[in-house]
């Protein structure tokens, strides 16, 4: 009987490897996703992550080109519709597509999101236009997706939210202040939240990733640095973390969203999970 318990263990074991290392699982089997900001970037590696894993997932994004590609590729288990994440109508669209289109919401990942201003203003030159710009986008348009993904969750009594914040918020000087700003906002808000959805099954957790040379940041950094090369400017951003040659990429995230997402953390909530190999222990940069 020992002997067929540990055969059975190894078989299960070896299977988790097999399907989990870099492969498919169904550790998100039957779930059902929604991610903004998934046309590109973070969100659009999650979105093949969760894919990869058993989700289906709807890919909203603003970006009317990208993104009906992103859902494309993916094939069935995927579906575009716009989004623009500061207009709170097209929010409630996109969680009612999900619900249409695969009868429920699981998991809401709010992931869209912009750098501002590339070149860091002082305060004293700040332009709250521009600050209101960015706090719509990553911090209002995260709070309607949380709002509206918690109205379907509440009443089947659970879902996994995801935010993503970044090590700009756990670190000041690394960014312009608006991006700062609304990056430490966010694990505040996962906390205000998680203290009221906890009591009705919902788990509520963001992410903060280093530096990873998506669009987003190769276009920041490139204002920044004017005459740098693509390559170069990869190189930046991949010497960031001066991590014996590691460095961050999206998979990192999706990897850190998939665990989050799943049932795997189903008792970890309000916390922010952060990716950056080791980056916010030992350093701490100014501009
Ligand atoms: P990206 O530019 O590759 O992707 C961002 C996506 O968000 C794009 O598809 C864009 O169309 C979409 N988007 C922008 N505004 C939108 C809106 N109003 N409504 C709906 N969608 C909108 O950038 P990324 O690097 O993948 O960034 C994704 C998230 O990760 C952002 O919140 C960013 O702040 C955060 N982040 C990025 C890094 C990094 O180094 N790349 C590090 C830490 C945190």
């Amino acid at each position: 009987k020992r002997a067929t318990l540990a055969n059975d263990l190894l078989q299960k074991r070896s299977r988790f490897y097999a399907t989990t290392v870099g492969g498919r699982s169904d550790r998100l089997e039957g779930k059902v996703a929604l991610i903004t900001g998934s046309a590109s970037g973070i969100g659009k590696a999650t979105a093949h992550e969760f894919v990869q894993h058993g989700a289906q997932v709807i890919i909203a994004d603003n970006d009317t080109k990208l993104g009906p590609q992103v859902a494309k590729e993916l094939g069935p288990s995927a579906h575009y519709t716009e989004c623009d994440v500061t207009v709170e109508a097209q929010v409630a669209e996109a969680v009612n597509v999900a619900v249409a289109h695969y009868g429920k919401l699981d998991i809401m990942y709010n992931n869209a999101g912009i750098p501002g201003p590339s070149i860091p203003p002082s305060i004293v030159d700040l332009d709250l236009d521009e600050f209101d710009r960015v706090m719509r986008i990553n911090i209002r348009g995260m709070i309607a997706g949380i709002k509206h993904a918690a109205r379907v969750m509440i009443p089947v009594g659970s879902g996994s939210i995801l935010c993503t914040s970044s090590i700009s918020g756990v670190l000041g000087g690394l960014g312009p202040h608006p991006y700062t700003i609304s990056k430490f906002t966010i694990p505040g808000v996962v906390k205000s939240l998680a203290s009221e959805l906890c009591k009705v099954g919902i788990r509520i957790n963001c992410i903060s990733p280093a530096p990873i040379p998506t669009p987003m940041v190769l276009a920041q950094i490139g204002k920044f640095y004017p005459g740098l090369t693509q390559e170069q400017i990869v190189g930046i951003v991949n010497g960031f973390g001066e991590l014996k040659g590691a460095k961050c990429e999206d998979i990192d995230v999706a990897k850190a969203a998939l665990y989050l997402a799943s049932d795997e953390a189903k008792f970890i909530s309000g916390q922010n999970l952060i990716v950056d190999g080791g980056f916010t222990s030992f350093k701490n940069l100014t501009f």
